[in-house]
């Protein structure tokens, strides 16, 4: 493709993903598409010879589109959002044309320089402590994997990195039964084993209960396991559940046992002050992160992932093969040995782009205003004599059920979401079939809120007649 045919085709895509954003309402925001339906479609070889770009793009809007769930429609309320904005997707353009593999600061001094300045804007932005150092992450699994591996290697002393788990070690890991399964995930492959992690007891609005974490550090230490590692959730995937941090950073603290925070969802809340008590106690924290690809306008992926002891997290990955000695650098930072991949993309420039274009006054702005909206959707459940609140929404998710019972709600999200005109999704809380709401798209606005809950009612009462 000439620069001048690339030229023609981009300026016709940035057309057609004007039109998308400005129009995405037009389509059904979950996919209706049955399984092996696209797969059908496709043709079962590889072209031996090139195709024209016109007939690639017509087959994306004719077979694709139709297979896409919109997580940027204004009615999807499924999940976490995912939401992106036009000053992310236009820097991923960017980074997409440069091509750049950012693992050293060789390779791309201003990617290195750039993400170390927005990590401390970010820093700056949450009110994290000044002591805690950022890095770039694709995902919050891969930020608790690498927090579960620090802990690990400064708890050994970095000995389990050169010599594998000396005989008779056990270690032993710490969350509450609501934590998100990134956890035990990254428990099993820091080689410790789903069953060294202890699934602690919830209090009646799901948080973690302090007391429990202490019993079973106390435990553990008597049949001589070693305490590795507590993670503590602010806003959990099923009900954005806060933990207690501060009693948790007490009982770590005086246990030895890493602080790991996985605020992935609601971490963006505390670019507000008066959600700030959520983070209250963070100063005992060992590590944080938290997805700006969630809930902050930037395109996944992007989780940012802030330590107390960079040098832990350096020394637990720094590998130095003959290939990669750049020789000469001076004191700069080398993201390839903050992690676990080695070849990283570009992502602090669409932070870059997304912090300067709505400031943090903006993004501030759009978080009040989603959690306002929650709150709204929240009083009229609770205002409803068919449905009901499951637990209370601290932030801008809402738990709610119908009063009919599991099989009623469990129908009743089945057709509202093949209506295509917005997307729920479920939870199960305390044995009990939970429906969530979440408003964090970029551009919902009360409307689409007002829309659900009357599409809502309106299904539930053709179900009940
Ligand atoms: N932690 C929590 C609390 C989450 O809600 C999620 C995803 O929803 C994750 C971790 C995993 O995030 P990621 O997809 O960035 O790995």
């Amino acid at each position: 493709m000439s620069p001048e045919e690339f030229r023609a085709h981009a300026h016709g895509l940035v057309d057609w993903m004007a039109d998308y954003m400005a129009s995405v309402e037009r389509y059904p925001v979950k996919s209706p598409s049955a399984p092996g339906e696209i797969l059908a479609a496709l043709p079962l070889h590889a072209p031996e010879t090139g195709e024209q770009f016109g007939d690639i793009f017509a087959d994306f809007t004719r077979t694709i589109l139709p297979g896409m769930t919109h997580w940027q429609h204004p009615s999807f309320f499924a999940y976490f959002p995912a939401n992106s904005s036009p000053p992310s997707v236009l820097a991923e353009m960017l980074t997409a044309t440069l091509g750049a593999q950012c693992m050293s600061w060789v390779t791309s001094p201003a990617a290195t320089e750039l993400e170390e300045r927005v990590m401390e804007w970010l820093r700056e932005m949450i009110a994290l402590p000044p002591s805690f150092t950022g890095v770039i992450q694709d995902t919050a699994s891969t930020a608790t994997l690498c927090a579960v591996l620090s802990a690990r290697e400064r708890s050994s002393n970095f000995a389990v990195n050169e010599g594998g788990f000396p005989p008779g070690r056990r270690f032993t890991a710490y969350a509450s039964t609501e934590t998100h399964s990134s956890v035990e995930r990254a428990v099993r492959i820091a080689g410790l084993g789903a069953a060294a992690l202890r699934k602690l007891p919830v209090d009646r609005n799901y948080a973690m209960q302090p007391e429990a974490l202490r019993e079973a550090i106390a435990r553990d230490r008597r049949e001589g396991c070693t305490p590795l590692v507590a993670v503590a959730t602010l806003g959990t995937t099923g009900s954005t559940a806060i933990d207690p941090l501060k009693a948790i950073g007490d009982v770590c603290r005086g246990s030895g046992v890493w602080l790991h925070v996985d605020a992935a969802y609601a971490g963006t809340a505390l670019l507000a002050p008066e959600m700030r008590w959520m983070s209250e106690g963070i100063e005992a924290a060992d590590s944080f992160v938290f997805n700006p690809h969630k809930w902050m306008f930037t395109n996944f992926d992007c989780s940012a992932y802030f330590v107390r002891d960079a040098d832990a997290l350096v020394r637990t990955f720094a590998i130095l093969p003959e290939y990669l000695k750049t020789g000469g650098a001076g004191d700069v930072k080398n993201y390839r040995d903050w992690g676990i991949q080695l070849g990283r993309r570009f992502r602090a420039l669409k932070l870059w782009f997304v912090i300067r274009h709505y400031g943090v006054e903006g993004l501030r702005h759009h978080i009040r205003r989603h959690v306002a909206l929650a709150q709204e959707f929240a009083g009229w459940v609770a205002a409803s004599a068919d449905f009901e609140l499951v637990v209370p929404a601290p932030l801008n998710l809402v738990c709610f059920a119908h009063r009919a019972g599991d099989d009623f709600n469990r129908r009743l999200l089945e057709r509202l979401n093949q209506s295509g005109k917005l997307y729920l999704t479920h939870t199960v809380l305390n044995g009990r079939y939970t429906l969530r709401l979440c408003v964090g798209q970029t551009h919902t606005e009360a409307e689409q809120v007002r829309q659900a809950w009357a599409l809502i009612q309106q299904t539930a009462k053709q179900f009940a007649a």
